[in-house]
């Protein structure tokens, strides 16, 4: 029996509520057949879900979910088919999250330059794992009361551009595309949506990457529209690679988006793991 296809889900072990066993609990009570974990910079999580996948009877699908520059352009890029082994993609992920440290504590700082007083340990509490980013400062500053949500913490303060915003060492795109190809696995490039706010020329930029290894697209992510996921999956399939999806589930309380559905009108088909795997060669 076949059920929905996610493709694009968090855990604990960077910036999702649960762990890697009960993400795949809830993710099996959501009727999903085939799911892939992609945490932020982190290939901790994989091994538990893989076990607690099998035992629910659940494709498992190992990824990763990586934050890359384009010439100035901002974009993050999933990596399927990538194990918690060393590799060369593997390699630069504790530079990464070192990264994320450096900068978590300058936006600390910037926290306090503007009346929050919260300290990084208030943020490591919220962390699972080794990959820390921006939701948990956002935890921290629910906790403290100065903000009511995850969102409410974004708007304005932590943000792209916002008050307390600082930026990160990122690979380049075609960086990571390289590091993942030759790690074995498949680069896609996540919910175009956020590129530049929807303001870009999608068949130009994806045929760019698609010359460098590109294997995919996320057409369809929870956060896009019926006609975006459409245009996206074309122009995936003009370029000959992958159109992929999922909800990008951060756990209940985070956002909207939910297992399977993702704001409820998600349905990721299940041709997508077929054409991911025609990827990877
Ligand atoms: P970071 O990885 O530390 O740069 O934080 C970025 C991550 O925060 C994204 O990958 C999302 O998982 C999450 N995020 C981005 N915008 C929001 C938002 N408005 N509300 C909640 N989480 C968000
Ligand atoms: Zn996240
Ligand atoms: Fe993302
Ligand atoms: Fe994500």
């Amino acid at each position: 029996m076949s059920g929905l296809t996610d493709l694009h889900l968090h855990s604990n072990r960077s910036d999702g509520a649960e762990s890697p066993t009960h993400l795949v609990e809830l993710t099996a009570d959501a009727g999903v057949s085939t799911m892939a974990l992609v945490d932020h910079d982190v290939l901790d999580g994989l091994d538990e879900a893989r076990i607690a996948a099998e035992f629910h009877g659940i494709q498992f699908i190992p990824g990763i979910e990586l934050s890359v520059d384009h010439n100035g352009t901002k974009m993050h890029m999933l990596v399927y088919f990538i194990e918690n082994k060393p590799g060369p993609l593997e390699a630069k992920l504790a530079w990464l999250r070192e990264g994320r440290n450096q900068r978590n504590s300058q936006i600390v700082k910037n926290l306090n330059d503007l009346g929050f007083e919260i300290t990084i340990d208030d943020v490591l509490r919220w962390a699972a794992g080794e990959s820390v980013g921006r939701p948990h400062i956002a935890d921290a500053l629910v906790e403290m009361g100065a903000v009511k949500s995850r969102d409410e913490a974004f708007d304005g303060l932590l943000q792209d551009g916002g008050l307390a915003y600082v930026e990160r060492n990122r690979l380049t795109a075609l960086e990571a595309i390289t590091l993942a190809r030759d790690s074995g696995g498949v680069p896609v490039i996540a919910h175009p949506k956020t590129i530049s706010g929807g303001a870009v020329d999608y068949a130009a930029l994806f045929a760019e990457l698609v010359d460098a290894g590109l294997g995919g697209i996320e057409a369809h992510h929870a956060s896009h529209s019926p006609e975006l996921r459409e245009h996206l999956t074309t122009v995936a399939h003009r370029l000959g690679i992958a159109a992929t999806g999922g909800s990008d589930f951060h756990g209940n309380k985070n956002r909207d988006f939910r297992i399977g559905v993702g704001t409820g009108d998600l349905r990721v088909p299940e041709t997508a793991v077929e054409e991911l795997l025609a990827q990877r060669a």
